[in-house]
């Protein structure tokens, strides 16, 4: 599944492995979470309670990462790739329209300022041809990091860095990024991916049960869900491939590329196991996935 592209070489792996700034470690799993409504955030609901008992999960398994680097459909940039790089990035509440306990909530963890200084020069942006920058003031901790991490680390002592998207480039190059975050798994870093695999807001259907779902967002998912289970992660690039059934589900695709950059980080040989996997109002699948569980 995992061959080359043309925007990765093994030298590229090489350059995003062996941070100074990090200390090896036995390797930690990759997370794709699904992150649906901000509300899970502090809703109790199967999700949150899902993430609750995750959390710890792997904090006993592996121990305490020393960096979470995570890839929120939430944060887009126009050229080029960017991790944020603040020593105590900001909880940014990027949504309107909910109640005031949701804008009340932080999520104070630290940044990485000197690993993103460090990692940016290393990691090679595919194709776009323009370095990874390091942003040290504007962005933070958008919703899609910070309602998935809270439930999950609520301690919120664990370093927190993020990872853009940059929508105007090819899903291709999203995965051969993810392939170069690969190596980083064995320096402690857990990488969270935090999207939608099924995201159309425009077709929300308030009240509708988890297993009720548009015969289009079912497809979508089952589409995936079945690559996922065959390990053919590559094949994930190529979701316009379903054409309308992949339109409805993602009206824009930015809740669909940060499961490309989880994908890419993944090896051949390692076995998935989803969660969540119902949807929430008809038309958001929470289908969630762990890889390289130990
Ligand atoms: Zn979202």
């Amino acid at each position: 599944m995992s061959a080359t592209t043309p925007f990765q070489s093994p030298d590229q792996l090489a350059r995003a492995a062996g941070l100074t700034s990090l200390k090896a470690s036995p390797r930690l799993p990759v997370l794709f979470v699904g992150h649906g409504s901000p509300m899970n955030a502090i809703e109790d609901n199967v999700y949150r309670r899902t993430w609750q008992s995750l959390g710890p999960s792997l904090l006993a398994r592996y121990g305490k990462p020393q960096l979470i680097l995570c890839v929120s459909a939430h944060w887009l940039t126009r050229d080029a790739w960017a991790l944020t790089g603040m020593a105590e990035p900001r909880t940014i509440h990027d949504f309107g329209g909910f109640p005031q306990a949701l804008f009340e909530q932080q999520y104070p963890a630290p940044g990485a300022p000197e690993v993103a200084s460090e990692l940016a020069l290393r990691l090679d942006a595919p194709a776009a041809h323009q370095p990874v920058q390091v942003d040290a003031a504007e962005w933070g901790l958008d919703h899609g990091s910070w309602s998935v991490l809270k439930p999950m680390f609520p301690a919120a002592d664990i370093p927190v860095m993020q990872l853009s998207l940059v929508y105007s480039r090819p899903a291709e190059e999203h995965f051969a990024l993810g392939q170069q975050l690969r190596a980083l798994r064995e320096q402690g870093v857990l990488i969270v991916a935090s999207g939608n695999i099924v995201h159309n807001l425009r077709a929300l259907q308030p009240g509708a049960a988890p297993n009720q779902a548009y015969d289009w967002a079912l497809e979508f998912d089952q589409h995936v869900a079945g690559r996922i289970e065959s390990g053919d992660l590559q094949a994930l690039t190529r979701f316009q491939d379903l054409g309308r059934v992949a339109q409805l589900a993602h009206p824009t695709f930015d809740h669909y590329l940060p499961l490309l950059h989880a994908a890419g980080a993944v090896h051949d040989t390692e076995m998935p196991r989803f969660f969540n996997s119902d949807f929430q109002m008809g038309a958001i699948s929470m289908r969630s996935v762990i890889w390289g569980e130990a």
